[in-house]
């Protein structure tokens, strides 16, 4: 068994080695899974909510240590761990009411009834990324376990801290052995051997669009149902008749939160002409007086890049452009690059087109609705975006027109448990969280009953 450094990426310290798990350990675990999934499956409505309920109080009850191994796995600012600890509760509270409405359908039929009902898939493989390790894990584990599936899965390699404590907390709440089994691991062993594997009914993958197309593939040799929630490049379209001052003051945040290292990081800038100049000399004050500071400062509001790696694709993309300002970050050790804004020569360019996951945000003008939806819409990409307008007839009109799976007028809204995310066209299939996430772990099965 080979064994992986983690390492701190505010310092590039190492933190501890993690065991990778080989093919025949992700077997094994998928077994037990499969042993366990008749029982859980048969776990009384009412009291797998208890146990989900249970499992969240007693994830309550450690979100600090949580935190705490996310900021110094991954480099997430002690604001945002903290949240992202809390929405693992929120995720299986949220799901816990599940497990008793999981409704089947009674259908008019002649001479009988005929009812549907939900039946849990078996075991469902959920392969996680390094950006946000605790809540991606719990929109894709919560709804799974609801429905009465068993869960494997698999953490990033570079982040399997939280996943590998929050297997431990689920069996404190009383969450029977073999239900949820994390298996740290590399995702050419590990990830791959969840598509591959019979037994495996369903892979919930969120990565990159390369291995997503991979994964869907992988899928389709056995008809596996999978969800993919893929990359971005989301548009924030700000048009000349908005309130610039709070467009410009929230811009920063919505493409720096988490070092840029979001699926959902509005990293390109559309901004009405008449006002792009206005728009400029707002951002730039806001963008310098980000709080780059060490994570664990609790006032720090952008943290490093996740490696040394992620650092050089980024710095790669920067080094092609002129970059116009920047925000601060530290010296010395870590993988650090600051906020960075640059004015885009033409939507040819790979800043503007490719998802750049780092602190860097591309801008350009555009003239009118038809010209800021046509932009905005160029893309292989659809996952969210933003619009900032006074108009409500023109933001429900862009909002329309945009093509992607989650969009918000005059804010940078977050991803909400109890809505539907997921993205158009590269972005992804299918949806995750809101009140049908359950369904997407179960078939739906017809029974007629002759009278
Ligand atoms: P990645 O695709 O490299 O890895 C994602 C996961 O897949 C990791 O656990 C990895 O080990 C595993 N993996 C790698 N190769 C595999 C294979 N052949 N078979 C099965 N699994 C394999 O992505 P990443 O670099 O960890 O994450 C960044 C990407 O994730 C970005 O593109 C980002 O946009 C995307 N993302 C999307 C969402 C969303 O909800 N749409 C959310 C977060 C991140």
């Amino acid at each position: 068994m080979s064994t992986f450094t983690v390492v701190n990426p505010a310092t590039a310290e190492p933190v501890t080695d993690v065991e990778l798990a080989t093919v025949e350990d992700a077997d094994a675990a998928i077994a037990r899974a499969h042993e366990a999934f008749p029982s859980w499956a048969a776990v009384a409505p009412g009291e797998r909510a208890t146990l989900l309920r249970r499992f969240a109080a007693v994830v309550d009850a450690h979100v600090e240590e949580l935190a705490e191994i996310e900021v110094r796995n991954a480099g997430h600012t002690w604001g945002n761990a903290t949240w992202e600890a809390g929405n693992v509760r929120d995720c299986l509270n949220y799901y816990s009411a599940a497990p008793e409405r999981l409704f089947g359908r009674q259908i008019p039929v002649p001479g009988g009834i005929d009812v549907t009902f939900r039946e849990p898939l078996g075991v469902v493989g959920v392969i996680v990324p390094w950006n946000f390790p605790m809540p991606i894990m719990a929109w894709g584990m919560a709804p799974a376990l609801a429905a009465g599936n068993t869960v494997v899965l698999k953490p990033a390699e570079l982040t399997p801290l939280t996943a590998m404590r929050i297997a431990e907390l689920a069996l404190e709440a009383g969450i029977p052995e073999g239900v949820l089994t994390v298996v740290p691991g590399a995702g050419s062993v590990v990830g791959e051997r969840f598509v591959t594997h019979p037994l495996v009914r369903k892979v919930c993958f969120t990565g990159s669009t390369a291995v997503g197309k991979r994964v869907m593939a992988g899928c389709a040799e056995q008809v596996k149902r999978c969800t993919l929630e893929l990359g971005g490049k989301s548009a924030n379209v700000v048009f000349a008749d908005a309130d610039l001052a709070a467009a410009a003051a929230a811009a920063p945040y919505a493409v720096f939160d988490n070092a840029g290292q979001d699926c959902c990081a509005r990293s390109r800038i559309l901004v009405e002409r008449s006002a792009y100049e206005e728009f400029l000399s707002l951002l730039e004050p806001a963008v310098k007086a980000m709080a780059v500071l060490d994570p664990s400062d609790r006032r720090s509001e952008m943290g490093p890049l996740i490696s040394q790696r992620q650092k050089d694709v980024v710095t790669g993309y920067v080094d092609e452009v002129d970059v116009a300002f920047t925000g601060p970050a530290p010296d010395g050790p870590g993988f650090w690059v600051p906020p960075t804004v640059v004015l885009a020569d033409s939507t040819e360019q790979r800043i503007w087109r490719e998802e750049v996951f780092g602190p860097v945000v591309a801008v350009l003008p555009f003239e009118d609705e038809a010209d800021a939806v046509a932009m905005a819409n160029d893309t292989d990409y659809g996952l969210s975006g933003s619009i900032f307008t006074r108009d409500l007839g023109r933001a429900l009109r862009v909002a329309r027109g945009v093509q992607a799976g989650n969009l918000s007028v005059n804010s940078h809204s977050a991803v909400r448990y109890w809505t539907p995310f997921g993205g158009f066209k590269q972005s992804g299939l299918g949806r995750e969280l809101g009140p049908d996430a359950p369904d997407a772990f179960t078939e739906e099965k017809n029974v007629f009953i002759a009278h």
